[in-house]
């Protein structure tokens, strides 16, 4: 399949483009398109074939239900049968953005999108390329992250290329992705407000509107009994191929040891990468391969670069990565959760 590769303007996308890429979904075909978080996968949400072609493209697990996007509030109603009423504000105030909410399935979803489940999952995207062309197309486009299934999610269009080249029929570039890291994911009934997957919508910031959210314990350990609350917890995800490990603590412990252990491995003749903040970059001999992030202080422009450095550094080919912690603090419950899933949660404690 040829793959076609239109852009656009990320504030201003033209009108062309988007009724092009609204005709392929029309026609049950998949294109790439960004969000503010990261370039997504899309298909007609109601079309069962197109939603199939998702999962054979990215290699995605059937298990893995997918995102539904929407562009305003009406089409929340079509895809689910009940909105439960404490998310309302939630929605008034964050929609559009990077909160994905889970609520009861509409039968006029198909089961395939939700993976069999009882509930589905939607956002309204914050981007005026993913947003204009839902509107051009007039209905919700399923679509998750537009990646082969275990990699780093893609935060620009040679990302996408990379890894779906070939198996889809269009990607939309408009560029960087604003954000870097997915969607936050709640799932919230009458009684209970969980926490599925940290994103960029902070657990500080859900607090004030449901005052009960919990983070779901397997969020940062990577440990669960029984069946995942969101499948997508018990894949390994982001993985690059290299082993990695994370490297946690105090700071200034953090970056003794990673050059502690950099320097061990080199001297054992590994091919040595490191992930690092800018200040644990000047630290680190010239031997070692370095994707610097941000200061350590801009946890939002660690966010940004994270996915593309994890690529950047399977493609210089390392035999072993180490990448550095960053405090749970607001985005950086999402930065750790990504990270410790990336190294399979391998963790040195500083
Ligand atoms: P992606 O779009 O690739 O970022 O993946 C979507 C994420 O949302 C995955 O982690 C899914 O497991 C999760 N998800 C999607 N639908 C549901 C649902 N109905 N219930 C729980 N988690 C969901
Ligand atoms: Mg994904």
């Amino acid at each position: 399949m040829l793959t076609r590769i239109l852009k656009t303007d990320k504030h201003n996308p033209s009108r062309r483009v988007l009724e092009e890429a609204a005709s392929v979904l029309k026609s049950g075909g998949l294109v790439a398109f960004p969000t503010e978080t990261v370039y997504g996968l899309g298909a007609d949400a109601f079309n069962e074939e197109a939603v199939l072609k998702i999962f054979k493209a990215k290699k995605r697990p059937p298990d893995n239900p997918v995102i539904v996007h929407i562009s305003n509030v009406d089409m929340l109603k079509e895809v689910s049968t009940s909105v439960p009423k404490r998310v309302e504000r939630l929605i008034e105030d964050l929609w559009p953005g990077p909160l994905t909410i889970v609520v009861p399935r509409s039968q006029k979803v198909p089961a395939v999108v939700s993976a069999g489940l009882e509930t589905v999952a939607v956002r309204m995207p914050a981007h005026n390329v993913a947003l204009g062309l839902i509107k051009h197309f007039g209905s919700p486009i399923a679509a998750p992250s537009a990646n082969l299934s275990g990699r780093p999610s893609p935060t620009n269009a040679r990302d996408v290329y990379e890894d779906l080249n070939g198996v889809i029929d269009m990607i939309i570039d408009a560029g960087e992705t604003f954000i870097g890291v997915e969607s936050t994911v709640i799932h919230v009934t009458e009684s209970k407000s969980v926490i599925l997957r940290p994103g960029p919508i902070p657990i500080e910031t859900l607090r004030k509107y449901l005052s009960d959210i919990e983070v779901h314990p397997s969020i940062l350990t990577g440990n669960f009994q029984g069946t995942p609350a969101s499948p997508g917890m018990k894949y390994r995800h982001y993985a690059p191929k290299a082993e990695m490990v994370v490297v946690e603590g105090v700071y200034d412990r953090v970056s003794e040891k990673i050059v502690e252990t950099a320097l061990e491995y080199l001297k054992s003749g590994l091919k040595v990468g490191c992930i690092v903040s800018e200040e644990t970059a000047r630290k680190l001999p010239s031997s070692v391969m370095i994707e610097v992030l941000a200061p350590r202080n801009r946890l939002d422009l660690v966010a940004k670069r994270l996915f593309s450095a994890l690529r950047n550094m399977d493609r210089r080919n390392p035999d072993i990565i180490i990448a550095e912690g960053f405090p749970e603090e607001g985005i950086g419950m999402a930065i750790q959760n990504r990270l410790r899933k990336a190294a399979g949660y391998r963790i040195l404690k500083a």
